[in-house]
């Protein structure tokens, strides 16, 4: 037998996931698959949405040009564009489009000898201050560009620092900002035509939380992966990941003993014990403490004591004693997933899911689409 610690991906929860956010913003949708798809795979994540994603944006050319050379043909947006010139022949030889969010990057851009010309999305700053160009330096920016021999098209993007706060006037702010500097273009005069000029503002937050940043094209990357940023279950968004392991050893413990490193639990009571094949080596987190939510053949209940590297602990007491299950070594515990939100464990963790997700290694990585 093999160590049982697996991450099964659900491709057609991708699939529905992403159909879901794209209607919801309306337009386009770049499906953001960066870091690896959020740890999920982004080959086998790309190539369950090729059909039908209008796009897919990942961090930078390496991530790019693994999914080219799998194949995938959509179009690839470069989040942070180029970090040096010697990037921009690979750029246009695999048809990729760029972020420029610095004025040593449009320099560079104006200076380069390209074969084609570029699609730019131009970012601007409008208050997360830290990546795009500043307001002052936006409309010019677009001036240089606009109609030079190395772009192609421009759109003009922003990003939001705080998209996931219902309640923080943050996000009107920059939208505003950002209106402002669309303002600043048309004035500017010359060669724009913004009537035609696309617009892309949202991730998921946005799309789920401010229907005011509707634009041509959303960026979601958070709710592609089944986790909601707002918390709110008033969408069907579908869990992607389910990380599981299994039970092999079982433990009773006498009221005041304590368990594991540091002794972080001790019993108030005779306790039933589970050891589970999962730790912080796999990417769990090893603040989850005491009180953590985990599901053991179908039963919801919690950790104790200290993740340690290969292992971790879950209370059966409860479940042993009310014979709701009968748990035993093998016996399937869900990290997270269906029956426990990845949102909780995080919450649990002093974290967030998309660090859990980007974090996991060493498991088995199982793919099923049905
Ligand atoms: C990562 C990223 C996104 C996706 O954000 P989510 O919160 O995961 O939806 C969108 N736009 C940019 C510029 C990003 O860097």
């Amino acid at each position: 037998m093999s160590r049982p610690a697996v991450a099964h991906i659900r491709l057609d929860a991708f699939r529905h996931n992403y159909q879901l956010a794209r209607q919801t913003h309306g337009g386009r949708a770049l499906a953001v698959i960066k870091a690896n798809a959020y740890g999920h795979g982004a080959v086998q994540c790309a190539q369950a949405v090729s059909n039908d994603a209008d796009g897919f944006a990942v961090a930078c050319l390496e991530e790019a040009l693994q999914l080219r050379q799998a194949g995938i043909k959509n179009s690839i947006l470069l989040l942070e564009g180029f970090f040096e010139a010697v990037e921009l022949p690979d750029i246009v030889v695999n048809d990729l489009w760029i972020v420029v969010h610095a004025i040593w990057q449009v320099e560079i851009l104006l200076a380069a000898k390209l074969v084609k010309p570029l699609q730019v999305w131009l970012k601007l700053d409008s208050g997360m201050h830290r990546v795009g160009l500043s307001p002052a330096e936006y409309a010019q920016a677009f001036m240089q560009l606009s109609g030079h021999a190395n772009v192609e098209k421009i759109v003009l993007m922003s990003h939001f620092a705080n998209a996931d706060n219902l309640s923080s006037a943050h996000t009107l702010q920059q939208i505003a900002v950002f209106q402002q500097a669309i303002t600043g273009i048309e004035h500017s005069g010359g060669v724009t035509d913004t009537n035609h000029t696309e617009y892309s503002l949202a991730n998921s937050a946005a799309i789920l939380g401010w229907p005011q940043t509707k634009a041509d094209w959303s960026r979601p990357g958070i709710m592609l992966y089944g986790a909601n940023p707002l918390r709110s279950s008033d969408i069907n968004l579908r869990p992607v990941m389910q990380l599981t392991s299994q039970i092999i050893s079982i433990r009773n413990i006498k009221k005041g003993e304590s368990i594991g490193y540091g002794s972080l639990f001790t019993a108030q009571r005779d306790s039933v014990v589970g050891v589970v094949a999962c730790g912080y080596a796999d990417g769990y987190p090893r603040s989850a403490g005491n009180g953590t939510p985990a599901a053991v053949d179908g039963k919801r209940t919690q950790l104790i004591g200290r993740v340690s590297m290969d292992m971790l602990f879950v209370d059966l007491t409860d479940i042993t004693q009310a014979k709701m299950a009968s748990p035993k070594i093998g016996s399937i515990v869900e990290l997270w997933g269906d029956q426990v939100p990845a949102n909780d464990v995080a919450t649990a963790a002093g974290t967030i899911a998309y660090e859990l997700f980007c974090n996991v290694k060493r498991v088995q990585f199982r793919y099923s689409d049905t």
